[in-house]
């Protein structure tokens, strides 16, 4: 039994930031929606599946739920910039042939198994309990404007319930978990067809959230899509399927991104490159460079360039010679002795020098020898 997974969200058509995230990583999947003003819901939803990534088997799931909340509900208290912040989170781990389920709020798991969806999920918000009543029917729950109203959400108390439950799945299931970004904009019909329609599990979730943009994308929109598939499933029997994908990937918008491998050689590239650049440019330009200066006091020839751009010090000194640089600065026009004066050639710089020296010299006291 493995899992082949397609990802992807969306900041929808409305809304300015993105505040759902999800995790794909092997057994984790898992989907959150944050809210709350600002960064607020964006910290939320990322920092509640940072916790949750810390449940690595079926059994510490309820406790990582738990952590996750009291992180969200936390970090809202000591930062008034967060007050209030919250966020849906519904979640899988795979054990063996076993997914357990943990749930809050009201993003959706749904599993299509041969040609039936089922909703494995009850959403957690005021126009659900009136459905349940049957007081409201769940078309008019779906166009309900209180409708996104939640009972539950992480981090919004000390304490939270959960709902959990298990699956045992087998392969040819295929697994949906969603923010209500797709739920509130595409009929659950829909949403069933695109399933059965697209066999790429990416193509999948790239149709679902398109779905959701074409209807008005008034929400931010997050699909994940699972697919169980048979250990020993001989690539004969799908020809035409691309690749599997890989299935540990991490998506936790706002937080701290993991860096693949490939990003960082890439980069260690670029600043060796980059360095060799500099090198050489150092070596084409700089060297090429000469000016007077001044080391110890006394007038000097430099190679290089009398400045520290970037705070490198581009110069090496040559050659000191013997010649009072006070003396030299007495005189206006080596004023800016200092700061160096440039030279296109070492041959221009040392006649610089010897006009000091002649300088300095006429200005000496008639009668020293
Ligand atoms: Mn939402």
């Amino acid at each position: 039994m493995r899992f082949v997974i397609g990802a992807r969200t969306d900041v929808g058509r409305v809304r300015e930031g993105n505040e759902d995230s999800y995790v794909v990583q092997e057994p984790l999947f898992a989907v959150a929606d944050g809210m709350g003003g600002h960064q607020g819901g964006e910290v939320a939803s990322s920092l509640a599946l940072e916790a949750l990534l810390n449940a690595t088997d079926g059994a510490a799931l309820a406790q990582a739920v738990q952590d996750a909340n009291r992180a969200v509900f936390e970090r809202a208290g000591r930062d008034p910039a967060l007050a209030g912040m919250g966020t849906t989170l519904t979640a899988f781990l795979a054990d063996g042939e076993t997914l357990r389920l943990a749930h809050v709020g009201d993003s959706r798991a749904y599993l299509l198994r041969d040609t039936e969806l089922q909703r494995i999920t009850t959403d957690h918000t005021v126009v659900e309990g009136l459905v349940e009543k049957g007081e409201l029917t769940p078309h008019e729950a779906s166009i309900h404007p209180q409708r996104s109203i939640l009972t539950r959400a992480i981090g919004v108390e000390g304490e939270v319930l959960v709902d959990q439950a298990s699956i045992q799945v087998r392969p040819g299931d295929r697994l949906l978990l969603c923010s209500d970004g797709l739920t509130g904009m595409v009929e659950d019909e829909h949403i069933h067809r695109i399933l059965q329609e697209q066999q790429d599990p990416q193509a999948a979730a790239d149709t679902l959230v398109e779905a959701a943009n074409e209807a008005g994308g008034q929400d931010n929109v997050t699909a994940v899509v699972i697919d169980v598939v048979d250990q020993q499933a001989a690539p004969a029997e799908t020809p035409a399927a691309p690749a599997p994908r890989p299935t540990e990937r991490f998506a936790v918008k706002g937080g701290r991104r993991r860096w693949p491998w490939r990003v960082l050689v890439w980069i260690v590239a670029v600043l060796v490159v980059l360095g060799g650049g500099l090198f050489a440019a150092k070596r084409l330009f700089v060297d090429r460079q000469w000016f007077v200066g001044v080391s110890e006091g006394n007038v000097a020839l430099y190679r290089g360039i009398p400045a520290e751009p970037l705070g490198f010090d581009l110069t090496s000194l040559v050659e000191e010679t013997q010649i009072p640089a006070d003396a030299a600065t007495q005189l206006a026009e080596y004023r800016d002795l200092e700061e160096g004066i440039t030279a296109e050639s070492e041959e221009e710089a040392r006649s610089i020098i010897a006009q000091i020296q002649a300088d300095v010299d006429a200005q000496q006291p008639a009668g020293t020898p």
